[in-house]
């Protein structure tokens, strides 16, 4: 059935205010469950799958920054924030009849385990998802960041991210009517021209590892297979 899918592996990224619903903060369980039925739904077409989520729903470090607190303990909270979300979607995925695990960048051994590439590699051959949680596991980075970095670690083929929009566009297309959307684009013309759908950090990490990046809206059920299945619509990035 997979046969004629373009890539048999893939990291899924997720912010964590895909989590959130209507509510506006947190973790809506309705919203969490449709959100593990449409990976749950992409790993039956036969696929690897790992996925990084964020943590914006709950906390993000700059917040703290901004106040004039110290930067790499908001950062810390904010992967913290990653590791809860990545709990609460281990837990649903099982509800779900699915199989799971955590792997963190921060060490937090009583829930969850440290993330190294060796305990990656098992859990995946034995076909599980791989939720990869605490982003990179540093401070100053963003989990667009942690997701670059973990799908070049775990071997996929390209970087599935949803957001809010169906693509990449010239402007916000929500604030700004003349906004040209892309078909495709490359790493580079994403960096030069400073769109704002992955942090460059990212998008340069994805280049340098010649990595796609396939942006496509989280806002219908199902979508991450439609796209998987190339269906629908999106905006992909390869060099
Ligand atoms: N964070 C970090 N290092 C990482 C990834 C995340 O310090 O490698 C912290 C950072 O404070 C960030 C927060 O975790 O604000 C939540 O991550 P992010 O903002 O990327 O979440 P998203 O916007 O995807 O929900």
């Amino acid at each position: 059935m997979g046969k004629q899918l373009k890539y048999k592996r893939i990291l899924y990224k997720a912010s964590g205010e895909a989590l959130m619903g209507e509510q506006g903060f947190g973790i809506d369980p309705e919203t969490l469950a449709r959100v593990a039925a449409d990976i749950i739904e992409a790993k039956a077409l036969g696929i690897d799958i790992g996925v990084v989520i964020g943590g914006g729903n709950i906390f993000r470090g700059l917040s703290l920054a901004a106040k004039g607190a110290d930067r790499v303990t908001g950062d810390h909270m904010g992967m913290l924030a990653t590791v809860m979300n990545a709990l609460a979607l281990r837990m649903e995925l099982e509800i779900q009849g699915a199989e799971a695990v955590v792997l963190s960048g921060l060490a937090i051994p009583a829930a969850c385990e440290p993330f190294t590439q060796r305990g990656m590699i098992e859990h995946r051959s034995k076909g599980r998802i791989v939720i990869f949680a605490g982003g990179t596991g540093s401070p100053y980075f963003t989990t667009d960041t942690g997701a670059a970095l973990r799908a070049a670690e775990f071997g996929a083929e390209a970087i599935f991210k949803g957001t809010q929009v169906d693509g990449v566009y010239s402007a916000d297309p929500k604030k700004d009517q003349n906004a040209v959307r892309y078909e495709s684009l490359s790493h580079s013309e994403v960096l030069e021209k400073g769109l704002e759908v992955m942090d460059a950090a990212a998008v340069s990490l994805a280049r340098d590892n010649n990595i796609p990046v396939v942006i496509f809206s989280i806002a219908d059920k199902g979508g991450l297979a439609k796209i998987l299945c190339g269906e629908g619509r999106s905006t992909t990035i390869s060099e």
